[in-house]
Formats: C-alpha cells, sequence, structure tokens
C-alpha cells in the first residue's frame, strides 16, 4: 500500500502534524519511512490505529512509559492496563482534593495577609461542606461468623463520617470483595465535600470497586459482594446502595426500611407476581438481581441524600439479621438499647436465638445533639 505524506495521514487519523512529529520524536510512533531527499515523513496506512489510540491515551493523560507499554498489548491486556490506570486516577483525584481541602482550610485561618476579596471568600464558603458543629454520630459495629458457618464474609465498619455494611459471597474471594468495597469507600472519609459531591464520588468508587472485584474472579469462582453505606457531610446523609444488606431508621419509635432489596424475589413481589408474605420462605431468597462484582461492566446502584435529625437511630445489616429476625423484634431491641455498642450487642444475641444460619454484619449509629 501507498505510503500517506504526514498531511494526509494525520487528517486520516484526526490529529496534526504537529501532534505527529511529537509522537516520532518520544518514540512512540515512528514513521514508516522518511524521504531522503525532502526530510517528509511518510506513514503507512495500517498505522492509524496506533496512532488514534496514542491520541487518545495521551488525552486521558496516561505518562508516555505506559503508553508505550500499552500499545505493546493484545487489546484485551491493552483494556486491563488502561483500567488499572483508571482505578489509580481515581485515587489520586481523591487524595488531591482532600490535599486542597487542607489547603483551603490553611489560607482561610489566615485572615489578614489574604487577598481575596470579600465576593471570593463568600464563594468559598459556598463551596465548604455541609458543617453543622450541632450533630455528633455515637456509632458501633461488628460482624459475627454466626452458629453455622466456619467462615465470615461479611464486613462492617462505622466511624464518625462513614457506616457500612457488606456482604460477600461464600468461598475465599467473598470476604475479599466485601472488604474491597468498604475500602474504597474509607478513601472518602477523608474528603470534606457537600454531600451532593459525596454522593458523586461514591458512585465512581463503587464502580471502581465492582472493576476490581471482577478483575479478581477465577474460573472456579465469582465472588460477588452486596454493599449499603451512608458516608455524612454535616446533617446530610449519601447512601449508596447494591443487593439485599439493608439500612434502616429508628425515628420517633418508628422503624423504617431504607433500601429496597435487590434480590429475585423482590423482583417478583414488585411486579404483583409473588405475596410479600411469601419471600421468607422462598427458596431463591438469597438470589441477588444486582450486586458488586456480577454482571456486566457497569454495576446499577442505588444512590440517595437523606437529612439526619438528633435522636436518630441507624441500622446498617446484613441478610444474616434481616432475613431471620422478624421486623417488630428488630425494633423492639433497637428502641431498648441504651447505646449503639448495646443494640449491636443485643441484634447479634438476637440472630443467635434465632439460630444464627448465616454471617451477621450489623452498624447502630445515633445521631446526637453535639
Ligand atoms: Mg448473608
Amino acid at each position: 500500500m501507498d505510503l500517506l505524506t504526514i498531511g494526509a495521514f494525520a487528517r486520516s487519523a484526526r490529529l496534526t502534524p504537529k501532534a505527529l512529529r511529537l509522537y516520532d520524536q518520544l518514540g512512540l510512533l515512528t514513521p514508516a519511512a522518511v524521504d531522503p531527499e525532502s526530510g517528509y515523513r511518510l506513514y503507512d496506512p495500517g498505522q492509524l490505529d496506533k496512532a488514534r489510540l496514542i491520541a487518545r491515551l495521551r488525552g486521558i493523560g496516561m505518562p508516555l512509559a505506559e503508553i508505550r507499554e500499552v500499545c505493546g498489548l493484545e487489546p484485551a491486556d491493552a483494556a486491563e492496563a488502561v483500567g488499572a490506570y483508571r482505578r489509580r486516577l481515581t485515587v489520586d483525584a481523591a487524595d488531591r482534593a482532600r490535599q486542597a481541602t487542607l489547603l483551603v482550610d490553611d489560607l482561610s485561618r489566615r485572615d489578614t495577609a489574604m487577598p481575596w476579596s470579600l465576593s471570593e471568600r463568600r464563594q468559598a464558603s459556598a463551596r465548604e461542606p455541609d458543617n453543622d458543629a450541632s450533630f455528633a454520630i455515637r456509632y458501633a459495629a461488628r460482624s459475627d461468623p454466626g452458629a453455622v458457618k466456619e467462615t465470615n464474609e461479611d464486613a462492617a465498619y462505622a466511624s464518625d463520617r462513614l457506616l457500612a455494611v457488606a456482604d460477600g459471597t461464600s468461598g475465599p474471594g467473598g470476604a475479599a470483595a466485601s472488604t474491597t468495597a468498604i475500602d474504597v469507600l474509607k478513601r472518602l472519609e477523608l474528603l470534606d465535600a457537600p454531600a451532593a459531591d459525596l454522593l458523586t464520588m461514591m458512585a465512581a468508587a463503587v464502580a471502581e470497586a465492582h472493576d476490581g472485584i471482577r478483575g479478581g474472579a477465577s474460573g472456579e469462582e465469582e465472588p460477588v459482594t452486596t454493599l449499603t453505606a451512608m458516608l455524612r457531610s454535616g446533617s446530610q446523609l449519601a447512601l449508596v446502595h447494591v443487593g439485599d444488606t439493608r439500612a434502616y431508621l429508628l425515628r420517633d419509635g418508628e422503624l423504617r426500611q431504607l433500601t429496597q432489596d435487590h434480590t429475585y424475589v423482590q423482583s417478583l413481589v414488585d411486579t404483583g407476581r409473588l405475596d410479600p408474605g411469601a419471600v421468607a420462605s422462598h427458596p431463591q431468597r438469597a438470589l441477588l438481581a444486582r450486586a458488586l462484582g456480577a454482571g456486566g461492566t457497569a454495576v446499577e446502584v442505588d444512590l440517595a441524600l437523606r437529612t439526619a435529625a438528633p435522636g436518630d437511630r441507624y441500622l446498617l445489616c446484613s441478610d444474616g439479621l434481616s432475613a431471620i429476625v422478624e421486623r417488630v423484634a428488630l425494633r423492639t431491641e433497637l428502641a431498648a438499647a441504651a447505646d449503639p455498642e448495646d443494640a449491636v450487642r443485643r441484634l447479634v444475641d438476637l440472630a443467635h436465638a434465632h439460630g444464627a444460619p448465616d454471617n451477621i454484619a450489623c452498624v447502630v449509629a445515633d445521631v446526637v445533639a453535639a
């Protein structure tokens, strides 16, 4: 096939000749030939795909050494390498956002010498997180293997900012999956951002966990995990949920379920094909319709923003509790508990009183006036 001039090749690749000269200088894309008299670079039309790939990789800011490596890989391996790069980007962005937040705090405290105008200061404060010093969170978390299973694939985590429960499938990969799901969110605990932004970041982090868990699947094992988590910004709670782990709110003595189970049987109930009373005894009760690590490249999660109020008591728990203990009993124990620590102990004991056939993970958090 005839070689193309740099101009014709650039037009076909939708790049500029300047970019092509740069790729040549960087050793990323060497012309097929150089005219010995004019010194003009000539390209093979077969090099178009590589030129476009380089342009796209540069567009996402990948370092040159990595671009060189990716260009030498088969498409499936290249996709994996770009996926790994994307995961790093998410982490780096979260770190930089945190550093920027700290810097804003530092600069805001230097009140005398700052050249900011009043309006700039107002804009800065409008971007600050939903700080509400009148709120504090008391919390407790516990993950218990139960009375029957020898291993525990459930994970529970609680801090002043983040509450999370994840229930991984049986098998060695299940525990890693539930831990991964919570670990990606722990990075966001350090960020001070408005709750709406936290929701976006949670969605990105969960997508990353989904990728990571799918990447860890082997021929024999395809671990998946549920995840129900709340990240707090002031009085706002950003809720992310996928699977059949649940979030409940005890407010004014009333227990409300905040999440919908993503299970096969719940979809039967939703479409009127199964009586809600038949769910608990259905043989496929535990079959998940959605979970992290399951299905295709994207996972659909439920996202919501909630406003916390002093006196609220939140419960996040795996099906090791919610599937075997009646809702009335859950409410009674939650309402009777003196504090989150006591509530978690009572709920785990209650699951054991019902035989504890599955792992039990639960987090209880109280919103209190500071
Ligand atoms: Mg379970």
